[in-house]
């Protein structure tokens, strides 16, 4: 878990960013701490006016001096963010969405302390088990949470009625490793349990929450089924590979090996015609050689995940991996970024292959000024400008005809009214 210290510059919706990568970062176990004692430091700039970007450069320059780890995200780190590389300031430049899991040293989200169902604005947090079968040598988590410990589906479904009728629009089922989701009960439900939800009457989608390749690859076909016969679920899958070479994944102890990430890919791929994979990277593990770095590398231009998270590894107290000699700063720093600029282009393209077309999408959560985030089937971001003009507001189901590809997220317009929607939708 780490101890993390956020700055925030600008208007209220770089707050608003910041208070949403905090209720994140909080939901997954770690901590805000004051700067000295941080182990990442965020920073969240504004880019108004010229004045304020030499604030922002000059800022960053002091935080890098301070921390191992500097993220940098908003609207500078978006519109400008290479100006820090040629400033010469070692950064991750992050969009706000992805800041969560770059802080996360490559360990599973932790439920909250109370695993109860939370509903925020239209988005239900259903966390559905905690602990996991695994013990990765460089995680921390697993100190706190433990073995896996699943309640029956019968009361996570109730819960999901709860959200349902309480207004959710989009139930999002999280754990620290979904996948293995009743394996202490003896049974592996993760997928009766996504039917089960999936009948619940009303209109909603359903996100499910990472799932190591370890835990999913026994039950992969039955879930493929699941998410080919089911509408409500998003099809987006989020299995953290970590490495591209299998050395590595056993120095880490986790329970895959590359073969089986494929195997499970190839499933997906043989089901669902239209489909998220979202994977995470850890680059710079103490035994990385340059070989296993290429061969993460290959490994993501083989599989091009339309989400990736990339992660410079960090050592955590009394994991096993912090008593390993660890690569030089400069090594991971040049791998993180070889990395993050191969996800770049990775990732743009499959965003770029939106343009033109038109999507459903629901409307999850308000965005920066007038505009609204929306997602597709697959789960990809569509953001909608002056979004009151055309009256539509979180938890709506619209259409969108895509315009352009912003790299990790892409613009779209609305084709039809929220009114419009549901007469079609009844019409069907
Ligand atoms: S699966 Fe590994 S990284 Fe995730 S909580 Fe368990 S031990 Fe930690």
């Amino acid at each position: 878990m780490a101890r993390y210290h956020i700055e925030t510059y600008g208007c209220t919706s770089n707050r608003g960013e910041s208070r949403e990568i905090e209720r994140r970062l909080r939901d997954a176990g770690h901590h805000r701490t004051p700067l000295g004692e941080a182990d990442v430091a965020i920073l969240n700039t504004c880019t108004v006016v010229e004045k304020t970007e030499r604030n922002m450069l000059r800022r960053a320059e002091e935080l890098d001096d301070e921390v191992s780890d500097l993220i940098v995200t908003g609207c500078m780190a978006l519109a400008q963010g290479e100006e820090f590389a040629e400033a010469d300031i070692d950064a991750q430049i992050l969009n706000w969405d992805d800041v969560p899991a770059a802080v996360t040293n490559g360990e599973c989200p932790t439920p909250t302390p109370d695993s109860e169902p939370i509903l925020d604005g239209v988005i239900g947090i259903l966390p559905i088990a905690r602990g996991c079968m695994s013990n990765c040598s460089y995680c921390i988590t697993k100190f706190a949470t433990g073995r896996i410990d699943s309640p029956p589906v019968e009361e996570n479904v109730r819960k999901a009625e709860a959200l349902v009728h309480a207004g959710a629009k989009e139930i999002r089922v999280t754990g620290q490793d979904t996948g293995v989701y009743g394996w202490d009960q003896g049974e592996r439900t993760l997928p009766e349990l996504l039917d089960r939800i999936c009948d619940i009457d009303g209109e909603f989608r359903v996100r499910v929450g990472m799932a190591n390749p370890g835990g999913i690859h026994g039950i992969r076909e039955e879930l493929a089924d699941v998410f080919a016969r089911n509408d409500k679920l998003y099809d987006f899958i989020h299995l953290p590979v970590q490495s591209g070479s299998d050395e590595v994944l056993e120095e880490m102890r986790r329970q895959h090996r590359v073969d089986k990430f494929r195997e499970i890919v190839e499933t997906f791929d043989s089901r669902l015609e239209h489909w998220t994979l979202s994977t995470d990277f850890i680059v710079g593990f103490p035994t990385e050689t340059d070989a296993d770095h290429e061969l993460s590398m290959d490994l993501l231009r083989e599989v091009r995940p339309e989400k990736i998270n990339v992660t410079r590894f960090s050592k955590r107290p009394g994991t096993d991996a912090a008593d390993m000699k660890g690569l030089g700063g400069q090594t991971k720093k040049d791998r993180s970024k070889a990395m993050s600029a191969l996800k770049m282009d990775v990732v743009a393209e499959a965003y770029d292959e939106l343009v033109g077309t038109r999507r459903e999408v629901l409307v999850v959560q308000p965005g920066h000024g007038d505009s609204v985030k929306c997602r597709d089937s697959a789960y990809r971001q569509i953001v909608v400008q002056n979004a009151s003009e055309y009256g539509i507001e979180p938890g709506d189901f619209i259409e969108v005809e895509v315009l352009s590809g912003e790299t990790v997220y892409a613009f779209g317009k609305p084709v039809s009214s929220p009114a419009e929607s549901e007469e079609a939708a009844a019409a069907d």
